[in-house]
């Protein structure tokens, strides 16, 4: 997986799991199972997110806020290759 998979599947995730709050707002009947798997959705999304989300020469983890650039800040090697 490269670090744009990555960070739009991280980004899926997390709205999925945001999504799964919104029905967990509705005050009748608690749903266990929705908890636990906004729990793990959270958790999947965080996982990809440090696993994957890195430069794919260095290895060092790439700026979570915005977009990353053409090269590597670290090593300054380009992203794409
Ligand atoms: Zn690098």
């Amino acid at each position: 997986m490269n670090y744009k998979k990555a960070r739009i599947i991280s980004l899926f995730l997390a709205l999925i799991a945001m999504g799964c709050i919104w029905f967990l707002t509705v005050p009748e009947d608690p749903n266990i199972l929705l908890i636990v798997v906004t729990i793990a959705l959270f958790i999947s999304a965080l996982a990809v997110h440090l696993i994957f989300y890195k430069c794919p020469h260095c290895r060092k983890r790439l700026p979570s806020r915005g977009y990353p650039g053409e090269t590597c800040r670290k090593c300054g090697k380009k992203l794409d290759s």
